[in-house]
């Protein structure tokens, strides 16, 4: 129950939230029965559903852990709460409500309430509706369209005079949304947003009244609901009545959607999952100017804002409201004796990537809570770091204790007062923050006009002009406005062809045009970066963008682009023979599987053919039925080039057929390798999904020709022993208990990795003539457990997952450890004619986060003195790449590198013959989250030229046959 002295404290605060006159009893109507009950509560002018306080009370594990705002529901005649639709309360424990549950009560809202209106914004990779809630009071619902104008007309102020901008901020509302269970295994944040829309549709609280007259709110209940539905399954399945944390068995199902697991929240700049796509028209059709995204994560609710480097192309009014929201949350529940509620110490700013950055990249306010939370629904007994309950500036009432009893309520507690904190600081403040909207927009377009760069150029044809429309494309998405000049330019600063894309900084969003398309200067004394440190998009693609200083360019005749660029490939000359010219397209991979069983050969040696230079990698398609009609079907719309030629032209190529490739994705990490199935499916790759049980099953080269292992958040253990077999059996298939599980892929037990036996049967894959490619982290399965031999790894990288703060902050600023944490550095071919460098250059540059170090390697000749090094001479016959530039050019291009001069010179491509077959083993992951596109050929060369390179017995090491 709540101590005494709370009743005069709590009065104080309604009266500061704008509540006025409180009647402080318990309302009249009241049906709660005659017990103990919180005596301190202010219902009145509400009346408390019967039982609500008993219910929130006793699911409450302190009452501290409460505040007098959430601590009843509202009763009303007319709409029904979640107690009267679900029959329990919001985060009752051992409960959870799934996406159609979620769903319907949304509905059933909405239906009984002129307060709500709900919304369908899209539709999971799997099919399920993505809902909108809106809420506000029945004038607002009534005049949404109206808002919705208002705010998308501060947010360009090129057709908005600022003295016209004040008279329309006089009507217009803040629009606030709230985003809930991205994150499946985060459980709170739907039970907590389901009671949080009853609340503000009902009650009769003064507070909450000027938040329905002020504000609209929206609340996205269930942004990623395939995974909401698997995680409330996995609940039902393995975590149901287990509430001790020392036996909990995994917590959360091996999938959260098709694709994604915790990287669901990393696409805001590339917008490839349907649930990010959803935020992102929600936001461009209703200007919110504030996002907000729930999570669970830090002791007891941590509201985000970041400890700095602030992103420099963001707008610094931004950073300060967002500090004042936070604030304001730790400054009211710290008042209302909540503890643990903290803000700063985590993130840092720089880097927006994330869900909640669709606001941040576009002139509005991004945020977002850790709130602490359980990752089951049951009550567990939770214990804390030191670091986690000390008292600092920033968290000035700590967590009571080192350990306590933590509930699902607790979390809906926390959640809901935070949020009706940041509500009512809005509420207050709406006339501030719709100017200040305005105010940002207004900059980033007078940034354009006032100061260099005024526009960034787009040459059209750089090798690829279908991977310069997808950038253009890129761009378009984010509302980014491109136009193109369709004749020459000639500006003080350079000249560029016909057809040239210019993104012209006097627009609204100029600051994110610059975000995307400059490098990235991170500070060498920022700290550790809590994610990428480069993310321009220039870099990614390998496409030069330049920036112009001349202001002529925002005054030349320029035609906006309304839609896609979309170029045309063409096939010219009678053939009978045809070739293609590699010049870096990306776009070859998907091309070679589109012609099937065409007859095809890649050069392995510049050639010149009618006049017409062709260097290595060019494909050589000989006379054969029906092929003209067939490369037609490609180059139009992959925008390739076939020429025909009378006769296959004298040069060494090799038959390039398409492989069988299968892609394992062990069941212990099904996030960052998920983007290996997603950047096939895009391209339409056929493919076989490897799972640990088929690898276990052995007869791998029966089925496949290359087997392709994308980069794991593992360890070696982890990779080779999976999820614990203690818990096992685990079946992830559909059931009429389960409907939602075995998708993408199914089991009857996700538990015990490959094992031992498997990690032989890869082995024997390889020495049975496969090609086994590795990416990132999955290097080191080959490497570390002595598939590929020779090579030994260095102390001086750390592994991506020790990223995110803390002590490794500490060591941030030294240059001892190696660190590229999501950095684009430069890299040169040591053999610059395998396969893997077609369409490339001698010197280029890859994307690259922190992975182990590898030496180049060694032969191991007397094998003595000393058990942890390799005696023989260096044997570099394997590398293929290695980490430098050979060239003058620094070795960083965008973000921040730490600790270089440990790293250049080491392999950063390995190829090397083992058995019959081949490993070909990247340090770095060239199929990063649909970003790198300029890295993603290295690996389509490894598997188109398949054949070329098992072939290849040139850098066969001591013993292989
Ligand atoms: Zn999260």
């Amino acid at each position: 129950m709540p101590a005494p002295g709370r009743l005069m404290l709590f009065k104080t605060l309604m009266m500061l939230a704008g509540a006025g006159t409180v009647t402080l009893a318990l309302g009249a109507h009241s049906a709660a029965p005659d017990v103990a009950v919180a005596p301190d509560v202010a219902v009145a002018p509400d009346v408390a559903e019967a039982g609500s306080m008993e219910a929130i009370a006793s699911a409450t594990t302190e009452p501290r852990f409460s505040s007098p705002w959430v601590s009843y529901v509202p009763a009303s005649a007319t709409v029904p709460s979640p107690s009267a639709f679900l029959g329990r309360i919001a985060g009752a424990p051992g409960e959870l409500v799934d996406s159609r549950q979620a769903y319907a009560y949304a509905r059933a809202l909405a239906a009984a309430s002129p307060r709500v209106k709900v919304f369908t914004i899209g539709r999971s990779e799997e099919g399920r509706d993505i809902l909108l809630l809106a809420i506000a009071d029945e004038k607002g619902i009534a005049n949404l369209e109206e808002l919705k104008g208002a705010t998308a007309a501060l947010a360009d102020p090129r057709t908005l005079e600022p003295g016209a901008a004040e008279r329309l901020i006089a009507d217009a509302r803040p629009i606030y949304y709230l985003n809930a269970a991205l994150h499946s295994d985060e459980t709170g944040s739907t039970e907590s947003v389901l009671e949080l829309a009853y609340r503000l549709a009902v009650s009769e609280q003064p507070m909450i009244r000027r938040m329905r007259e002020n504000l609209v709110v929206l609340i996205n209940p269930v942004c990623n609901p395939d995974g909401r539905d698997k995680q409330v399954e996995w609940f039902y399945s393995y975590l149901k009545g287990r509430t001790d944390r020392d036996t909990l068995p995994r917590q959360a199902p091996p999938y959260w959607s098709k694709y994604a697991f915790v990287d669901i929240n990393r696409d805001a700049h590339q917008l490839t999952h349907e649930t990010t796509k959803a935020v992102s028209r929600m936001f461009f059709e209703w200007h919110p100017l504030i996002v907000h995204d729930l999570h669970e994560s830090v002791p007891l609710l941590m509201s985000w804002n970041g400890t700095g480097p602030y992103n420099p192309n963001i707008d610094p009014i931004t950073f300060t409201e967002f500090q004042a929201l936070s604030f304001h949350e730790v400054e009211t529940m710290t008042g209302l004796g909540m503890p643990g509620v903290s803000t700063w110490n985590f993130g840092e700013g720089f880097g927006h990537m994330f869900m909640d950055s669709v606001a941040m990249n576009h002139n509005a306010i991004g945020r977002g809570y850790e709130t602490f939370g359980n990752g089951t629904a049951e009550t567990l007994v939770q214990s804390l770091a030191p670091e986690e309950f000390s008292r600092e500036w920033y968290r000035v009432l700590p967590p009571p204790a080192d350990k306590f009893s933590w509930s699902a309520r607790d979390t809906v507690n926390y959640n809901e007062t935070g949020v009706l904190a940041a509500l009512d600081y809005v509420a207050g403040n709406s006339r501030m923050l719709l100017r200040n909207f305005y105010t940002k927009s207004l900059h980033s377009w007078r940034r354009g006009i006032d100061e260099a760069p005024h526009a960034f150029l787009i040459p059209p044809d750089q090798g690829d002009p279908t991977r310069v429309a997808q950038l253009v494309m890129r761009l378009q998405a984010q509302h980014i406005e491109v136009s193109r000049s369709e004749s020459p330019l000639s500006l003080n600063d350079g000249a560029f062809p016909g057809g040239t894309y210019v993104v012209r900084l006097d627009q609204p969003y100029r600051n994110y045009a610059v975000d995307l398309l400059a490098p990235q200067h991170y500070p060498k004394d920022g700290g550790e970066p809590y994610d990428d440190v480069s993310w321009e998009l220039p870099a990614y693609y390998h496409l030069a963008v330049i920036p112009t200083a001349d202001p002529a360019i925002l005054r030349l005749p320029l035609t906006a682009l309304v839609s896609a660029p979309r170029p045309e490939g063409h096939v010219s000359g009678a053939g009978p023979v045809y070739l293609l010219k590699d010049t870096g397209q990306e776009g070859l991979f998907e091309a070679r599987y589109r012609l099937g069983h065409f007859q095809l050969s890649i050069a392995e040696r510049p050639f010149v053919q009618d006049g017409v230079s062709y260097p290595a990698g060019s494909w050589i398609l000989p006379a054969q039925a029906g092929l003209q009609e067939a490369l037609r079907g490609v180059a139009v719309p992959m925008g390739l080039e076939f020429a025909g030629v009378k006769a296959v032209p004298d040069a060494p190529a090799h038959p390039a057929p398409v492989p069988r490739l299968g892609v394992w994705v062990p069941w212990a990490d099904t996030d960052s390798i998920g983007w290996v199935r997603y950047s096939l499916d895009q391209r339409g790759i056929p493919y076989t999904y490897i799972r640990d049980e088929d690898i276990r099953a052995g007869k791998l080269r029966d089925k496949i020709d290359v087997l392709l292992y994308g980069h794991v958040d593992l360890e070696l253990a982890e990779q080779i022993q999976g999820i614990p077999r203690s818990w096992g059996p685990m079946p992830f298939k559909k059931t009429p208990q389960t409907p939602a599980f075995g998708s993408p892929a199914a089991s009857d037990d996700i538990t015990g990795g490959i094992g031992w036996p498997g990690l032989g049967q890869l082995q024997d894959f390889v020495e049975r003539g496969g090609l086994l490619v590795t990416l990132g982290n999955a290097s080191m399965l080959p490497i570390e457990a002595g598939m590929l031999r020779g090579v030994r790894r260095d102390s001086g990288g750390v592994p991506r997952s020790s990223a995110g703060g803390g002590a490794a902050a500490a060591a941030a600023s030294q240059d001892a450890v190696t660190r590229t944490p999501g950095a684009h550095v430069r890299v040169s071919f040591v053999r610059p004619e395998h396969p893997i460098a077609y369409g490339y250059t001698a010197s280029s540059y890859v994307f690259r986060q922190n992975f182990a170090l590898y030496a180049t390697p060694r032969r191991w000749l007397r094998m003595a003195y000393c058990t942890t090094c390799l005696d023989g001479p260096v044997d570099a016959r394997s590398v293929v790449m290695e980490w430098g530039g050979h060239d003058e050019q620094p070795f960083l291009v965008s973000g921040q590198v730490w600790g270089e001069a440990n790293l250049i010179g080491r392999p950063a491509i390995l190829d090397s013959p083992v058995g019959r077959g081949h490993i070909v083993a990247f340090n770095f992951n060239p199929l990063y989250r649909d970003l790198n596109r300029g890295d993603h050929r290295l690996v389509w060369n490894a598997i188109l030229n398949w054949r070329a390179i098992l072939a290849d017995r040139s850098a066969a090491p001591m013993g292989a046959r």
